[in-house]
């Protein structure tokens, strides 16, 4: 795709079969496969030492896989130099050099390789201006800001036009305000290039508000791919469902029982869920029959209602509520465990606040619309 900074040549990543094995024994990456599509932002998340920045190391060229091959643009690179795979890396730690200004540091890629001055000036001046570093050309890296210096860092990656951009953590280092500000920055700016964009965090709300799709990651196993959409609302592993979201999923054993008069039962301690079976969620568990599941709630999915509503309700004993400004949490104790419940407004949330406030009311029926059941 053309841009305003420079041609992009299409970009695509595929690793197949990966792993990563240190000399120390360390599985490190555990047969991943995984597609990066031309001009996608993909972004690796999971818990630290899970093997992201193997991964992207792999890529860039300084690791070698221990097994399996990465291609680039369909093209095996296993053996190819880092030099040579037209990508540009930012990290955590900018590594600016201090004793250059501004605008050195950004060309100082092309001075590498040999560009002249005229052209060095120009395209510092379109990089600048793109990320709005264009009237601080002449300062020293230390009279910047801390997002000044970010976008110093990107600069210097794009001036060399890459076919890949990965980036490890780069805004780990920054207060949040900032890093919620460059968050929005950093992917529109790698949209408008079209440059394909590796991204490795471990902050989910980066992770689902950057991506274009998001690859988990535990322990060196890909657990799940997909939009943020799709691994918030239908994850693929248990693992997935627990660690995305705050609130986390609730997450309650059940056992399915597929009764004859066409619906499916969910027994959830000593509580039932009837299922009808024209909703779709009825039949994805009916498989299931006589077996114990984990069932997926999320908070947002369930609201206080009266306490004579039938239907699916779930009766519980609120404990207490936790206001957080734009939402308010009851955690709700359902016999053996507790839930959380994303209290809307409206009339019975009004109930469920006052109940919860005087212990006059001890009974409160929570409405079931969760949809993920998740197999154990
Ligand atoms: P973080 O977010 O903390 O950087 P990560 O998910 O990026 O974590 P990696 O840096 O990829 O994780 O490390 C994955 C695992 O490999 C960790 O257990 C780490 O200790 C190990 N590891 C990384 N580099 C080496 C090495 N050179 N030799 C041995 N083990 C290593």
């Amino acid at each position: 795709s053309a841009t305003r900074l420079g041609e992009v040549t299409v970009a695509t990543v595929a690793l197949k079969d990966v792993t990563k094995v240190f000399p120390d024994g360390t599985v490190a990456v555990d047969n991943i496969s995984l597609d990066v599509n031309d001009g996608e932002f993909m972004v690796l998340l999971g818990p630290s030492g899970c093997g992201k920045s193997t991964v992207l190391r792999m890529v860039a060229g300084l690791e070698q896989p221990s097994s399996g091959v990465i291609l680039l643009d369909n093209e095996l690179v296993n053996d190819l130099s880092p030099r040579d795979r037209r990508i540009a890396m930012v990290f955590q730690d900018f590594a600016l050099y201090p004793h250059m200004t501004v605008g050195e540091n950004i060309a100082f890629p092309l001075r590498l390789s040999g560009v002249e001055e005229a052209i060095r000036t120009e395209r510092v001046a379109d990089v600048a201006n793109a990320l709005g570093i264009g009237d601080v050309l002449g300062r020293k890296p230390g009279q910047l800001s801390g997002g000044q210096r970010q976008r110093v860092a990107m600069g210097r990656a794009i001036i060399r036009r890459p076919n890949l951009f990965l980036m490890d953590e780069p805004l780990s280092n920054l207060d949040s305000g900032l890093r919620a500000e460059l968050r929005a920055e950093i992917s529109g700016l790698v949209r408008e290039l079209g440059v394909t964009t590796i991204y490795v965090t471990h902050d989910q709300a980066e992770a689902l508000t950057m991506a274009d799709r998001v690859a988990i990651m535990r322990k060196g196993v890909l657990q799940d791919v997909g939009t943020p959409t799709q691994v918030y609302g239908r994850p693929a592993t248990l693992y997935v469902a627990a660690f995305l979201g705050n609130p986390r999923m609730n997450l309650l054993e059940a056992s399915v029982y597929v009764h004859l008069d066409r619906h499916v039962a969910l027994h959830l301690g000593d509580q039932v869920l009837r299922l009808p079976w024209e909703d779709i969620r009825a039949r994805a568990v009916a498989r299931y029959h006589g077996e114990r599941i984990v069932v997926g709630m999320r908070a947002e999915a369930l609201a206080p209602v009266a306490p004579d509503a039938s239907g699916e309700v779930l009766r519980g004993r609120i404990r207490y509520l936790e206001h957080h400004g734009h939402e308010s949490l009851a955690f709700v104790d359902i016999g053996a465990t507790a839930i959380v419940v994303d209290e809307l407004g409206g009339q019975a949330a009004g109930r469920a606040r006052r109940s919860a406030g005087s212990g006059r009311f001890s009974r409160a029926v929570q409405r079931f619309i969760g949809r993920a059941a998740v197999p154990t």
